[in-house]
């Protein structure tokens, strides 16, 4: 298969959703390549955003479904690039395209097949709270809406494929196999985005140890009404309803011990968000945040940040935290940590308690920034073109960035990269022309 020049977007999040639509806008075709079944990111997760408490999915599904719909973008789900070489003055890239094992013009998402199916996996959607089946669709709005046969849990049983032929769609295919996508381009844009920091390489706050200790994403996905527990906030040792929760910040960040010096940037907001929103759900909910400084340096960011303490009685306590532990009998944790106003070492006692998790490279980017010749930061995000000019492009003529692939950062800012870098990329392509 050969396609025509255009630019690809690698990384489906809001970052390459936007990039892919505004390049699409200008008349040039966007292959947007999305390595899991469904476009989305980490946008999709998220509860409410900051700083207005808008539904996240009310923001993404419209620019997914878009995306999904436009004619000069070319959805590639489930797929990973593997080659790219230099063709001249564009790029002949090869792509991979994994198999679904679903067939992906005859299924109608009905999703028949994943009540039939007796295997039940975490879900990492959920962030691992709750199953899903083997045979699955990422989350509700996903697109495509098209089921995948996760390989490495199915016992081919065929049971999946027998229910779907007796509704006589005959969509599962289980001999299906990986298929490669050649392509040439003009440009490419790097959205790859960000995935948490590893909270358990931090061993002194517990995590995985202690039920009640949570990460702020296992937090959004409880507070969501779309989320598996249908946004009931509940401790996950014996069902209670949490009626004191601490927020612990800058966990992998800001810190060099088994974590990264950089400021995250999202967490301190995220945090003040998440802290809103567990008083809207518990009324009675009492919530400490302990940081070692609040940035709020966005538009409109401050304002949130005084609500919280004022309209909502969010408690903010200046301190690093030492250590959590927990007592067996009753699941409360108890926080530890130096006040680094006073130096006195406080102990308090939690019902939950929630890690700020940082943001850090996505993995394969290492591979990714070979096959692509692009260089990485000291920390493995990509390095820009120029920190103080020109942080859109790179080293690599014709090949952009946008979003958290290049640092961590929030939603609009990843969007104005977005932007900025189909720009770039439709410039480039004209150029050359
Ligand atoms: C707990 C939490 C709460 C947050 N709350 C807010 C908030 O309220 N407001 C706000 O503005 N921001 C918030 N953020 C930050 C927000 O998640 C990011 O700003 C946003 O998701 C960045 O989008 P992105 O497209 O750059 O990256 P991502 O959302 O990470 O998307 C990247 C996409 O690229 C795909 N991908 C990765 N590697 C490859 C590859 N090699 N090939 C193909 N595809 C690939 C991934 O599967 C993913 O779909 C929050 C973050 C966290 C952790
Ligand atoms: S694979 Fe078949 S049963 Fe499953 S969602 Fe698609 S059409 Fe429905
Ligand atoms: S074949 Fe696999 S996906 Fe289909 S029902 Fe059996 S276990 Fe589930």
């Amino acid at each position: 298969m050969s396609k025509e020049s255009g630019v690809l977007i690698i990384g489906g999040g809001i970052a390459g959703i936007q990039a892919a639509l505004d390049v699409a806008d200008q008349g040039v075709k966007a292959y947007l390549v999305e390595k899991t079944p469904s476009v989305g990111g980490h946008m999709a997760m998220l509860d409410k955003t900051f700083p207005t408490l808008d539904c996240s999915a009310c923001i993404l599904t419209p620019k997914m479904v878009d995306a999904g719909r436009h004619p000069n973008v070319e959805l590639l789900t489930y797929s990973e690039v593997r080659e790219v070489k230099r063709n001249g003055e564009g790029f002949q890239v090869k792509i991979l395209k994994k198999p679904r094992y679903v067939d992906m013009s005859k299924c109608t998402g009905c999703g028949v097949c994943a009540r039939y199916c007796p295997i039940e996996v975490a879900d990492d959607f959920n962030a691992g709270i709750g199953v899903r089946k083997a045979i699955y669709v990422p989350f509700p709005q996903a697109v495509p809406l098209k089921y995948t046969i996760d390989e490495e849990h199915c016992i081919k049983c065929e049971l999946c494929k027998r229910v779907c032929e007796s509704i006589g769609a005959e969509a599962v295919n289980l001999d299906q196999v990986p298929v490669d996508v050649n392509l040439n381009v003009g440009a490419i844009i790097i959205a790859t985005g960000y995935k948490p920091f590893d909270v358990r390489r931090k061993k002194a706050y517990g995590y995985g140890k202690y039920s009640n200790v949570l990460t702020a994403l296992e937090l959004e996905r409880l507070l969501s009404a779309a989320g598996p527990t249908a946004g009931h906030i509940f401790r996950l040792s014996d069902g209670s309803i949490p009626k004191r929760v601490a927020f612990v910040q800058c966990v992998g960040s800001r810190d060099l011990h088994h974590s990264y010096p950089y400021c995250s940037r999202v967490c301190c907001m995220y945090a003040i968000k998440d802290s809103i929103l567990l008083k809207e759900h518990i009324h009675d909910v009492d919530v400490t945040i302990f940081y070692m400084d609040i940035r709020t340096y966005g538009k409109g960011f401050e304002e949130l940040y005084q609500r919280a303490e004022e309209e909502f009685g969010v408690h903010f306590k200046r301190g690093r935290v030492a250590r959590i532990y927990e007592i067996p009998e009753t699941h409360n944790l108890i926080v530890r940590a130096e006040d680094t106003e006073t130096g006195e070492i406080i102990e308090e006692d939690f019902d939950m308690v929630i890690l700020s998790v940082g943001l850090a490279p996505p993995d394969g980017i290492t591979e990714l920034s070979k096959i692509l010749e692009i260089p990485l930061d000291e920390y493995g995000f990509i390095r820009e073109a120029d920190i103080k000019t020109n942080t859109i492009s790179t080293k690599v003529q014709g090949v952009f960035v946008a979003g958290t692939a290049l640092s961590p950062k929030d939603v609009p800012d990843s969007v104005s990269e977005a932007s900025a870098a189909a720009m770039k990329a439709v410039t480039f392509l004209r150029r050359r022309k």
